[in-house]
């Protein structure tokens, strides 16, 4: 009699058990593959705390200016959802500025497909637009890369990308705003 009680609650707390694993699997899955383009952090690198850049406003003036989200992203330093974005599949022909200050950043010449969730470049409009910091966040060295006017979080270069330069601009849709070619 008491084995046929104790078993069934043995075996559920096994069950139980393995559930919990499978969520944390899934979670570190989910969540890892995320942070492999731009990375979740609400942390600025170190290398970014102390600059100084052209167009500069507190915390308050960027909350105004920007919203919660675009906050969140740009001056938090957060990621979009993969797929969540407004440009990670879009193919029109201009020029992507800054969400937060206008400045030109990338090409839509220079954008190709990624299917991974986020708009990808493989350079920059110029050498002056985007500014680098080492990124070491999440165990992992990363180049964060930022607007060069504002300091505007952009998203990461990994040096995986196509010909000719070999680089890979991972760049959250909301820090972009697209102008369309005149
Ligand atoms: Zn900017």
């Amino acid at each position: 009699m008491n084995t046929r009680t104790v078993e069934p609650t043995r075996f559920a707390a096994i069950q139980g058990a393995s559930w919990t694993i499978g969520s944390l699997i899934l979670f570190s899955v989910v969540f890892l593959t995320a942070a492999g383009c731009s990375g979740e952090t609400d942390a600025k690198p170190a290398g970014m705390q102390d600059k100084k850049f052209p167009v500069m406003k507190s915390a308050q003036e960027w909350k105004e200016i920007l919203g919660e989200d675009r906050y969140r992203v740009m001056r938090l330093h957060g990621t979009e959802r993969a797929f969540s974005g407004e440009y990670h599949d879009y193919k029109k022909k201009g020029i992507y500025v800054c969400a937060a200050c206008g400045k030109e950043l990338f090409s839509s010449s220079t954008k190709y497909d990624s299917g991974t969730g986020w708009p990808r470049f493989y350079e920059p409009i110029d050498d002056e637009s985007v500014g680098e910091s080492r990124d070491e966040s999440y165990g992992m060295v990363r180049t964060e890369v930022h607007c060069a006017r504002c300091g505007g979080h952009l998203g990461h270069v990994f040096p995986d990308g196509p010909e000719p330069t070999g680089l890979r601009y991972c760049i959250n849709s909301i820090s972009l705003m697209f102008e369309p070619a005149r």
